[in-house]
């Protein structure tokens, strides 16, 4: 018996089999790194020798890394920049590579979030041959305004904690930390600015220059977030309603916007219950609005069935980029942050229209 219902766990849960692959690839990365040796002191040896002398910066997540572009500004002879997570791989999902796990090694600044999603780079960073990195852990520098995953009502409670693989009383203990700090561009512009600091540091030659961009570009922030709040007071309503996972609790907390939402944070769960959907359904009803949310990388069944269980069932679907999968691609094309913060306004506007 007891046997059958551990097998049964182990195949029905998709995440707890992810993270062992995860930590598998991990494991045989480092196994590479320790067999090769070599590699690791070559690429030291060519550091040292000066052989290169531009600042080496690596951002986990594209927020991070767009942010740092705007630093450096057209100082790119001198910092060169990569963006760890650039395939669309989402980050809750991401696995470093081999190469991944060289690049932050031998990086001068390496910037990520510290959330659940990439307990990872404890490890990687175990490893990093450059002994002066400067690391910025965003959730470090936000300290206490980092905020609790939040269960509202009507939201299905995600299973990821059993799948942690921590003893489940240990789990329920500790809090679960909402990692999506970057959808808040109050925290930008702090983050921003901690960005710009590190930089200066450890590249006093072009300090001035980094201050300069950097305030250049928090002053957008501060733009765009004063357009945001404006559309808070402006809209019709106050309330808007997610039928997907919900990253967005900066955003809405922000500008003291209420939210539904089918999962908190980006929970695992994928599939919500008929209870659920009835609940939002019923809400979008009550509350005449216009729009349903879904996020980026959505397939819009949970929203398509919400619609349909409505009396009204004339909502439009719309979708906001939580910028969690951006790609080379999408760069290419010209996406930044700030873009996609303003075409989420414009969608923001037309829900709370
Ligand atoms: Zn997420």
């Amino acid at each position: 018996m007891k046997k059958m219902s551990k097998q049964t766990r182990k195949t029905g849960s998709s995440v707890s089999a992810g993270i062992s692959v995860s930590w598998k690839a991990i494991a045989g990365a480092f196994a590479i790194l320790a067999a090769t040796g070599m590699t690791v002191s070559a690429f030291s040896a060519q550091n040292v020798s000066g052989a290169k002398d531009s600042l080496s910066v690596v951002a986990a997540i594209f927020p991070a890394y767009d942010w740092a572009r705007e630093v450096i500004g057209d100082n790119t002879e001198t910092a060169d920049l990569t963006l760890l997570l650039d395939s669309g791989v989402d980050l809750h999902s991401y696995q470093p590579t081999v190469d991944d796990i060289l690049t932050i090694s031998n990086c001068d600044v390496f910037i990520y979030v510290g959330g659940e999603s990439d307990a990872w780079v404890t490890d990687a960073l175990s490893q990093a041959a450059n002994e002066d990195m400067q690391v910025i852990r965003l959730m470090d520098v936000l300290k206490d305004s980092v905020k609790e995953e939040e269960l509202v009502e009507g939201m299905q409670a995600g299973d990821d904690h059993e799948s942690d693989g921590d003893s489940e009383e240990s789990a329920e203990e500790t809090p679960e930390y909402d990692e999506h700090v970057w959808l808040s561009l109050k925290n930008a512009k702090i983050l921003t600015d901690a960005i710009a600091q590190a930089l200066e540091e450890a590249d006093p030659d072009n300090a001035e220059a980094y201050s300069e961009n950097a305030k250049v570009y928090m002053d957008k922030l501060t733009a765009l977030d004063e357009e945001y709040q404006k559309a808070a007071l402006a809209g019709e309503r106050d309330t808007i309603l997610f039928a997907d996972r919900f990253p967005f609790r900066y955003l809405t907390d922000d500008y003291d916007l209420n939210y539904y939402a089918a999962f908190a944070g980006c929970s695992a769960e994928t599939e919500a219950s008929f209870e659920t959907i009835l609940f939002l359904a019923e809400k979008a009803d009550e509350l005449e609005l216009p729009v349903i949310l879904t996020i980026d990388g959505s397939d819009q069944t949970i929203a398509e069935a919400v619609i349909n269980s409505t009396n009204a069932k004339d909502q439009k679907i719309l979708s906001m980029n939580s910028m969690q999968s951006i790609t080379a691609g999408d760069m290419e094309d010209g996406a930044s942050y700030l873009s996609v913060m303003e075409e989420n306004l414009e969608v923001l506007k037309e829900a709370l229209s």
